[in-house]
């Protein structure tokens, strides 16, 4: 048993006209959802992926207009890799160093170039490039042409004082340690790109999706959950028979997790690894294109049926977004 990747990565950012403008029109990724948190559906949940909304794929946020700002601490995710194909990875350099703000030279790690850099709410962004992601379908927007566009998550980093449980954790979930790169150490999952190893596909010969999870390990205080900081991370489970299985081997390894919960676009687990960052195991199916079709997918203001009666109520209090037409 081995978890195939990441499934999606929810952070919390300032208002959603923000949010949105960055991540469409800078990183060119599509909004393939716009609903609300259905823990509190007065907010947004906005969800970014490729052009299906593929699992892998999918950056959330959960946008509060007065959000304070926060930061990463010990126990939190605190980048975001996102992965494009090698040719394109000067193209994004220039992108980057054009278009956004804040940005780092770029700079190498684990033998391979990356550029970090942040969003308007302070969350650090990577981006780097990855064997074969050309293959997977990424999405064209506006000035970013597909074979550009970003294709998937590359990795995501958690942020720990001593990872030596968290490592143990990942290797329980199938992951295998890559190498040490000064304070950080990769993890890979199976049939990833890795020196000496596999050029980066799977058992059927495709590429491999949202491979990495970096653990960057430094003595750090606590972060504080906010506007520009990671809320969990998700990893994928296949279908939902795995994810009882999954559910009973973590309560095997120690761990503590919820019962499964509806998301409407898949059902998840809940559970925080040893370093204290929240993980999420969500299944693949039913997926994003449960309640739209490829082509419409994120025009419309999606709820699920258990909020359906109040959505005039609910509606009325969303804070306003403006989204540009659909271009499918
Ligand atoms: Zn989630």
């Amino acid at each position: 048993m081995h978890i195939p990747g990441l499934h999606h990565i929810t952070a919390i950012s300032g208002g959603p006209q923000r949010n949105y403008d960055f991540y469409t029109d800078i990183l060119g990724l599509r909004l393939v959802k716009k609903t609300v948190n259905f823990d509190d559906p007065q907010t947004w949940h906005l969800y970014y992926g490729d052009e299906a909304g593929s699992p892998g794929t999918l950056l959330t946020f959960f946008p509060f207009e007065n959000a304070s700002p926060g930061r990463a601490g010990t126990g939190m995710a605190s980048r975001i890799g996102l992965a494009v194909p090698e040719d394109s990875f000067s193209w994004w350099v220039d992108r980057i160093s054009d278009r956004v703000e804040r940005f780092d030279p770029p700079a190498e790690r684990f033998g391979s170039p990356v550029i970090t850099f942040q969003d308007p709410d302070g969350l650090l962004l990577e981006i780097m490039p990855l064997p074969r992601v050309s293959q997977l379908p990424g999405w064209s927007h506006g000035d970013i042409p597909q074979e550009h566009s970003i294709r998937c998550f590359a990795n995501t980093t958690l942020l720990l004082d001593d990872g030596a449980e968290t490592a143990r954790l990942l290797q329980v979930m199938g992951y295998e340690p890559l190498e040490k790169d000064g304070v950080f150490q990769r993890f890979a999952v199976k049939g990833a790109p890795a020196p000496g190893g596999s050029d980066g596909s799977d058992q059927g010969g495709h590429p491999v999706s949202a491979p990495y999870v970096d653990l960057h390990i430094q003595k750090t205080t606590v972060g504080r959950m906010g506007r520009g900081t990671i809320h969990h991370v998700a990893f994928r489970a296949e279908n939902e028979e795995g994810q009882l299985k999954w559910r009973e081997a973590l309560a095997k390894a120690g761990l503590r997790p919820t019962q499964v919960v509806d998301r409407q676009y898949f059902n998840s687990i809940y559970f925080h690894e040893p370093g204290g960052v929240l993980f999420e195991l969500a299944t693949d199916p039913p997926g994003m294109l449960i309640d739209e079709d490829k082509k419409s997918l994120g025009t419309g203001i999606k709820l699920p049926p258990w909020f359906e009666e109040n959505r005039q109520w609910i509606e009325e209090r969303l804070p306003e977004l403006k989204t540009k037409p659909n271009t499918y």
